[in-house]
């Protein structure tokens, strides 16, 4: 079967309470079976982004404009329940597991709308990708390193069997060599079917193992190509790679 999960955000306009457009017409897409990435440096409208996909815009006093959102051609609404329902799940930025719960409880949190059956079935393949969450299964989520919390994170994800996960900065405040662990976990996520949507500060490690990528700026789309295309652009380089 081919890919599911093809995201279409059509000329997105997002404000919120004190009158700061923060999207001002973004239009990107995220291809069925691929891993898009959108770069952007703080305040460029990443987290807003994310939040107007996944329905919580409202949480944050934030409202949709005009323009919207399909997921394989169906509009999606806004509402949280209904994103995840559509088959978009996201995995929240500081990862935000239930510190006192398990991690085999903290799974079945991500699996709630299964049956038993399918829920341990779930669990399996969760386990298999994220071995280590299977050695840590009757620990606290509290007490595990922040790297693993985040596959802890990203393995509740997975549990609603998603088409599309979209993903907060991973990486972020995580040690170099745990930031390397997650990205290849992030790509064994996407070799398995799962299309996905990175928002990412470390724009050398996003590049890396995205097919696509957007550079968001000031709540617009500057610039969007193939991870290729963009990690050799001048600008790219200079303003998010770091290079002189
Ligand atoms: P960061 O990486 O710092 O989170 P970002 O790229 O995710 O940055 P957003 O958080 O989406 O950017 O912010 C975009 C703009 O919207 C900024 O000008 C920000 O100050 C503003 N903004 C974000 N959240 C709110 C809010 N709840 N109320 C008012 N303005 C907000």
């Amino acid at each position: 079967t081919p890919p599911t999960g093809t995201l279409r955000i059509d000329r997105l306009q997002v404000t919120y309470s004190r009158a700061v457009q923060a999207l001002r017409g973004v239009s990107l897409e995220v291809r069925a079976g691929e891993i898009t990435a959108v770069l952007g440096s703080n305040g460029a409208g990443k987290s807003t982004l994310l939040r107007a996909l996944s329905g919580t815009l409202a949480l944050h006093r934030g409202v949709v404009d005009s323009g919207g959102v399909t997921l394989d051609g169906a509009p999606l609404t806004g509402d949280p329940a209904r994103a995840v329902a559509a088959g978009m799940v996201q995995v929240p930025e500081g990862r935000r597991v239930f510190a006192d719960l398990t991690v085999e409880e903290n799974l079945r949190a991500g699996g709630l709308a299964l049956g038993g059956r399918a829920r341990r079935a779930a669990q399996e393949r969760v386990f298999e990708l994220l071995p280590v969450l299977a050695e840590r299964r009757r620990q606290a989520a509290g007490l595990m390193s922040g790297g693993e919390q985040q596959m802890l994170a990203l393995g509740r994800a997975l549990m609603a069997g998603p088409k599309v996960l979209l993903l907060d900065e991973p990486s972020l405040g995580l040690a170099p060599m745990m930031v390397e662990r997650i990205a290849g976990i992030v790509q064994r996520i996407n070799a398995a079917g799962t299309t996905v949507l990175l928002v990412e500060q470390n724009a050398a490690v996003a590049l890396r193992i995205s097919h696509r990528a957007s550079v968001l700026e000031n709540g617009l789309v500057r610039l969007t190509g193939s991870a290729e295309e963009l990690a050799g652009n001048d600008e790219v380089r200079r303003l998010y790679l770091g290079a002189g």
